[in-house]
């Protein structure tokens, strides 16, 4: 309904004497909520000021208008206030909205105590709406409160729990509850309860979960949607098995720009460029135009597979081709390609003439480039442009400690360091974590939490031992690689991923694939262990680090020592 018919319908009301006409005002007002934009809000606003004595009803619809409008939750509220004082009861149609719109504002505890006062708290419409309201302000124990006392809970409520728990990050306890929701009688998990359960298993990186849940949806006969099929894609991907979504791909009826950028940054983040650059291609032909994330995904696959010339065709195809305008992480893809490719000074002449004022992400990836090549000059040149934009960023004195720590320069590495602990930056530690028999273990660098943390080291020392033999050296000075470097000097053999890769090697006899995930990047050192290990133990060893996969077999690695 375009405004425009609104107004017409309200100027003939006018003319024809109806303006006051309960029923023509209701249908009026119907009409706004169904176009809510700022614009006609503040009309609609009005128009609502005329009526003698709004009812439930007018309420609800202008409350509800102001929260699908995006803009105005703080309207909402007011008109629930002014109902309230003006003795008009709400229903259960009142709430949900009302709720919608303290969750924007990340308020209205006290939005609970009116429902409860007021009796509406044994409304299954009601309580979902709650569950959702407190998910989104991050409360989850409280959404779980309302989700248990429920007596009769059907397929929203169920929903409206998985996603509180996913979009809070409590993975796995969404999928715990995805399993109880399977035993649950007269509800069926449906595409919405799919995606948060999927979103929860990537997040997770957990394969064989995410090979139950696409079993699962099989059987269950749910239609592989385009976003369902999108997100397994994804999904696939991110479990490291980017060969499931090419299947997944390949099976789906229905893809969109979403489902080929999918499939085409999953093959980009496990180093198979040429891969990601044919479908990429291949969508163009399709006839589907690229957006700003296909593009991304694009540019990524070319950093990784050193294809600077294709990463220049693409980025100025963006504007050229699909007249789009590059956006700063695009920007930030290209300093990243040309970085790594060890175009150092092309790549800061790239920023210095961007139109777009660069950030510290920038400036700091160009620093990392640097530090990689051993320009240290430019590092240095680099390093005050990026003091002006934030100081108190730990990883450029990590990197700038280790550029000079490589160079030999041992003093200037301790001031730097010393620096640093004065106006107190600290590192993030590193941390990795595996699935092992359906349970994960997670492991910090240098830390002993793990029960059996002592035997997982000795083992570990003997597979240094042992690999020494097939050419394995400790890197200990070449350690220039990451601006979240973890710190090396002492526990550089205790990464969290070798130790990860210790406790599978000890734990799993068979020739299963070692499958570890990681938070921050691999270390120059790590990428060496997994590569003599994978062929000293004939085992295939795959690392998600923060920025791709890593395969390593028989003593190579799909990155080919370029990431
Ligand atoms: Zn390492
Ligand atoms: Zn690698």
């Amino acid at each position: 309904m375009s405004m425009n018919r609104v107004y017409k319908f309200h100027a003939w009301l006018i003319k024809t004497g109806q303006q006051n006409h309960p029923p023509a005002l209701r249908r009026l007002l119907l009409w706004c909520a169904a176009t809510p934009s700022p614009k006609c809000l503040s009309y609609f606003r009005a128009l609502f000021a005329y009526i003698p004595s709004p009812d439930t009803f007018a309420y609800n619809t202008i409350i509800r208008a102001h929260v699908a409008a995006h803009s105005s939750p703080s309207h909402a509220i007011s008109f629930f206030t002014q109902m309230r004082q003006q003795g008009v009861p709400p229903d259960n149609f009142t709430f949900p909205f009302l709720l919608k719109a303290c969750a924007r504002l990340q308020l209205g505890q006290d939005v609970h105590t009116h429902i409860l006062k007021l009796g509406f708290l044994s409304d299954v419409y009601v309580q979902n709406a709650l569950i959702s309201f407190y998910g989104s302000c991050g409360s989850v124990e409280l959404a779980l409160n309302v989700f248990h006392a429920m007596h009769e809970k059907d397929l929203v409520s169920w929903s409206s729990m998985i996603s509180s728990f996913t979009n809070n990050g409590f993975f796995n306890e969404a999928l715990a509850l995805f399993r109880q929701m399977q035993h649950a009688k007269n509800v069926m998990p449906d595409e919405v309860t799919m995606l948060s359960v999927i979103s929860a298993v990537s997040s997770l990186g957990a394969l064989e979960l995410g090979q139950r849940v696409h079993y699962y949806i099989k059987k269950s006969g749910l239609e592989l949607t385009v976003s369902l099929g999108t997100a397994l894609i994804d999904m696939y991907s991110r479990c490291g098995m980017v060969d499931k979504s090419i299947e997944v791909f390949d099976e789906m009826p229905l893809k969109n720009v979403q489902t080929w950028t999918a499939l085409s940054t999953g093959l980009a983040v496990h180093g198979r460029s040429r891969e990601a650059l044919r479908v990429f291609y291949e969508m163009k032909k399709a006839g589907l135009q690229p957006d700003h994330m296909s593009i991304t995904g694009i540019l990524v696959a070319c950093s990784h597979g050193g294809l600077v010339q294709d990463g220049w065709r693409v980025f100025k195809s963006m504007k050229d081709e699909y007249g789009l305008e590059p956006m700063l992480k695009h920007y930030g893809c290209m300093v990243d390609l040309l970085g790594r490719a060890g175009l150092l000074c092309e790549a800061y002449e790239f920023v210095e003439k961007m139109p777009i004022r660069p950030n510290s992400v920038i400036w700091r990836t160009l620093l990392g480039a640097c530090v990689n090549h051993n320009h240290l000059v430019l590092a240095k040149k680099v390093k005050k442009r990026l003091n002006k934009l934030d100081s108190y960023h730990d990883g450029d004195y990590v990197l700038l400690a280790n550029a000079y720590g490589g160079a030999g320069r041992w003093v200037e590495k301790a001031n730097v360091r010393n620096s640093m602990r004065a106006i107190g930056v600290n590192k993030k530690a590193g941390s990795s974590s595996i699935s092992v028999d359906h349970i994960t273990h997670e492991f910090i660098s240098g830390d002993n939490s793990h029960p059996q943390s002592q035997s997982i080291r000795d083992f570990l020392d003997r597979i240094l031992e042992s690999i020494k033999d097939t050419g394995y050296t400790p890197l200990t000075s070449n350690v220039l690689h990451d601006i979240e470097e973890e710190e090396k000097e002492h526990t550089l053999g205790y990464h969290s991923e070798k130790l990860a890769v210790a406790f599978a090697l000890m734990s799993v006899k068979d020739t299963r694939t070692i499958r570890v995930m990681k938070n921050i990047r691999i270390c120059n050192d790590c990428h060496s262990f997994m590569k003599h290990v994978s062929a000293k133990f004939g085992r295939e060893i795959i690392v998600r680090d923060r920025n791709r996969f890593h395969h390593f077999t028989n003593g190579s690695c799909s990155c080919q020592d370029y990431w």
